[in-house]
């Protein structure tokens, strides 16, 4: 199967979402890496109770997110000669779940379960959400797309709140085994001044428990007031920053976001990108999109005004998750996110920002189809 296809497939199964007989599921949170939950979730339906895999691999190395769906036309199935991807009766593949990491059976020292303070996203990517809350839930204003709410109250998967040394001592777990080679931190909505506080002190905790002069990572926290807490973040030791803008066409953040965009606007989405650039550098600083909910053309502008200043973009595929207001909706085609990703990474491509792989790559990433189609043009 060639390259393309490969994104054709991702992008389908992404949309559609898939299910797994119980054969194929052996070994799922023993042997292979299980879905935990950290902080949203991406399935069609809840599982609560049934251990399914986080994501899984196609032969060419492409990470795809499970989002199960038992009413989807694809599934996975365990044969004699591994795992088998089909649609309907029709043989696609063989795919590969991914090792469950070695830190997952680990505790800290005051006896917390790792795995319930940072998990593995994709194959490599180690992944914190220092606090899983968010107060636009409280006032009904959330954004229409998301579910971390109903996902923390259906799973109780993780801790809500992590401790920054227990947060170092994960990631110094999870370095040294040699799975993790990045990493990403957010954490739902924070005052700013004490998100600055917070966030620094955790990075600190990393750098002392790994060892590490920089992280090789990205955190994606509230835009910065001012320069300074950019610098902070920076001084901090984080190679790389992203910023959750979400929509780019205004009055649809506006109507997707309400309680966001209360908080932050548009324009200082874009200013903090400018800003942070100046201290983090060309390539280093993201923009973080959800593909999938406004049209190819709003989506396009942006990619092409953020990488155009010197941003990078990280488009997530939306899937209409249980919990989150859009439950039930349908995701465009699949077809929709193939034509739209490969203009994306077009554009993507001709502005020559540096690729910033060294902090976010296409291992790290099963719902998103960017780095996929960019490795289409050697970029990896
Ligand atoms: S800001 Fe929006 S996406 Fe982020 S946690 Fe709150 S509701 Fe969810």
């Amino acid at each position: 199967m060639n390259k393309q296809k490969n994104i054709e497939l991702k992008a389908e199964l992404l949309s559609e979402g898939l299910w797994v007989t119980d054969k194929a599921l052996s070994g799922i949170g023993t042997q292979y890496k299980e879905q935990n939950h950290g902080l949203f979730g991406w399935d069609f339906e809840d599982h609560v109770g049934i251990a399914l895999p986080d994501d899984f691999v196609l032969q060419d190395g492409t990470i795809v997110q499970l989002r199960m769906n038992t009413r989807s036309s694809y599934w996975i199935d365990a044969t004699g000669n591994g795992l088998v991807l089909l649609k309907g009766r029709r043989k696609i593949g063989p795919v590969e779940w991914l090792p469950r990491p070695a830190f997952y059976k680990r505790k800290t020292k005051s006896g917390r379960e790792m795995v319930k303070i940072g998990q593995i996203g994709g194959a490599d990517c180690l992944f914190f959400c220092y606090q899983n809350f968010c107060s636009h839930f409280a006032r009904g204003k959330q954004c229409l797309f998301c579910n971390l709410v109903s996902t923390t109250v259906t799973y109780d998967s993780v801790l809500r709140k992590k401790d920054s040394e227990e947060i170092g001592e994960v990631a110094a777990a999870a370095f040294s085994e040699g799975q993790a080679k990045h990493v990403l931190l957010t954490g739902g909505c924070f005052d700013r001044q004490k998100e600055v506080d917070v966030l620094c002190t955790i990075l600190d905790s990393i750098r002392r428990h790994t060892g590490f002069d920089t992280i090789p990572g990205t955190i994606l926290p509230s835009p910065a007031r001012n320069k300074d807490d950019l610098k902070a973040y920076h001084e901090a030791g984080i190679q790389a920053i992203g910023y959750s803008m979400e929509i780019w066409d205004e009055p649809l953040y506006r109507a997707i976001c309400p309680g966001k965009s209360d908080s932050v606007s548009h324009d200082e989405f874009i200013d903090s990108i400018k800003t942070a650039i100046d201290i983090f550098g060309a390539g280093n600083v993201y923009a973080v999109f959800v593909m999938g909910l406004e049209p190819k053309k709003t989506f396009l502008e942006g990619v092409k005004a953020v990488t155009s200043i010197g941003a990078n973009v990280v488009p997530f595929a939306w899937s209409p998750n249980p919990g989150s207001m859009l439950e039930g909706h349908r995701a465009p085609s699949s077809q929709w996110f193939l034509e739209t990703i490969l203009e994306a990474a077009e554009i993507v491509y001709d502005t020559a920002i540096p690729a910033g792989t060294e902090n976010h790559c296409y291992r790290c990433d099963g719902n998103s189809l960017l780095h996929d189609a960019l490795r289409l043009k050697g970029v990896e």
